[in-house]
């Protein structure tokens, strides 16, 4: 992979939008705008190709989003780097359950997985195709304001070249959970929504072959059941990527040594699955995953919070990648409407978007999040609902957000879709 733009060349610069931060949630949203014809610059701190620790997983929820993007051969893994999977298979306590991803109207009945190296990358090269401008090895230092202090006007930054400023109409903070764009802006974490922390690392395995992605429930520290879980994805070039995550709900969270339980757990995996500290390829790798829309309001100062920034990762099932492509789809068509008629009230359409596709399912999730904290309900979920085919597939179904609407199909469509409605949105 060639190097993908380049450092901002220091001092003023003019654009439409700013968009800060090249992860996912900030090439979808340049790259929407750029298809729009606006001028974007997209400013990422790191150096294309970077590595961003995460599962790698691609839920059939995501491969929609990649291909309402304009991905096609990437969202139907044709394209190296790109593996497929049918469906999910779960580990709870003796039991192993194939269970194929579901046939729906909206989405596919396959997964994909892509190293997040080679994804990330790949949007990016997308935007900078459809017209953006990409400056990598830049990081922005500060919002900047005009006269009104309720709308941000630009960024600074600091590259190789020096530093500078980039006035817009608009800016994007897509910059990672723990966003310096809104820290700046004075909006902190919600602290009474859940995060999560997780844990992976890679290694050579033949389980690479594997047509499922795995989910085991039954994490442990010794006998102790924590309440979070493991996953085994299939990858590329004979890797696996294996991790586990716990959440803050939990009584043990922050307390265990994520490190050490990752390599205890692989340790003791079958020796016919290859997957120990032996084989292990690079460091093992956490971070956190903000959860619920942990940071709202999603539109401040008139600053569009996107992604992972946002706190768009979902707490049923740890997925950020596919919400956060789907808010920066979202925060592009409000900017472009808010240019089009030369109001900043446009931008309003954003969290009101983002709040009607999953606020309520993200509000099911916290409470979801509230029952797993506690290890007797966890207990009871794994001893009688797993035994039980139904339940894994309705599981499945919500945890990935698989929901038949405005058209339900069946149980788990009405139940969740109406449940999302009824509570009030996260
Ligand atoms: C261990 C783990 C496993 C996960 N597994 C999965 C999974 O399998 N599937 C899934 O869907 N999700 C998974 N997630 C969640 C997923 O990784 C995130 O939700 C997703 O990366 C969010 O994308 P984003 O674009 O919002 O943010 P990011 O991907 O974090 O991108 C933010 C970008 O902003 C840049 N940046 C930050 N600050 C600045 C600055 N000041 N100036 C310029 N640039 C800046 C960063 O370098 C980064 O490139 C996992 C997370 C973790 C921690």
């Amino acid at each position: 992979m060639q190097p993908l733009g380049n450092p901002a060349p220091a001092g003023e610069h003019e654009c439409d939008v700013v968009v800060v931060g090249g992860g996912p949630g900030g090439s979808a949203t340049a790259a929407m705008l750029a298809k729009h014809g606006h001028h974007v610059i997209l400013i990422e701190k790191e150096r294309y190709p970077r590595d961003k620790t995460c599962g790698d997983g691609l839920t059939p929820r995501a491969v929609v989003a990649l291909q309402q993007l304009g991905l096609y051969e990437e969202a139907a893994g044709e394209v190296d780097g790109f593996a497929i999977q049918k469906g999910l298979r779960i580990y709870g306590g003796d039991m192993v359950w194939n269970l194929p991803w579901p046939e729906t109207d909206r989405f596919p009945s396959y997964s994909l997985t892509s190293r997040r190296e080679i994804l990330d990358y790949r949007l990016a090269e997308y935007a900078q195709e459809c017209g953006a401008t990409i400056w990598s090895e830049t990081k922005v230092t500060e919002p900047v304001f005009g006269a009104d202090p309720g709308h941000c006007t630009g960024v600074m930054f600091q590259s190789p070249n020096g530093a500078g400023q980039v006035r817009a109409n608009y800016v994007v903070a897509a910059d990672g959970g723990s966003s310096r764009i809104a820290v700046k802006l004075g909006l902190p974490r919600d602290q009474a929504r859940p995060m999560g922390t997780a844990v992976r690392a890679y290694y050579k395995s033949p389980r690479a072959s594997m047509q499922y992605m795995e989910s085991h429930l039954e994490m442990r520290a010794g006998d102790e059941l924590l309440p979070g879980y493991g996953w085994i994805f299939p990858l590329d070039h004979g890797l696996v990527n294996v991790g586990w995550g716990l959440i803050s709900t939990s009584p043990q969270y922050q307390k265990v040594n994520y490190r050490q339980l990752l390599d205890a757990w692989v340790n003791n995996m079958p020796e016919s699955w290859e997957i120990s500290t032996e084989t292990q390829v690079g460091r093992a790798k956490s971070s956190p995953l903000p959860m619920a829309h942990n940071r709202h309001p999603h539109l401040y100062r008139g600053v569009l919070l996107v992604g992972d920034a946002g706190g768009m990762v979902s707490p049923f099932n740890g997925e950020g990648i596919s919400y956060a492509l789907e808010a920066g789809y979202m925060a592009a068509e409000a900017i472009d409407s808010a240019l089009a008629n030369g109001s900043h009230r446009a931008l309003e359409a954003y969290p009101a978007a983002v709040r009607a596709a999953w606020g309520g399912y993200f509000r099911l999730g916290i409470y979801f999040l509230e029952a797993m904290g506690n290890k007797d309900v966890m207990r009871l979920c794994t001893q009688h609902g797993l035994p039980r085919r139904y339940v894994l597939e309705f599981v499945n179904r919500t945890m990935a957000q698989l929901i038949n609407e405005p058209r339900p199909h069946n149980i788990t469509d009405v139940v969740i879709g109406g449940l999302s409605r009824l509570v009030r949105a996260a």
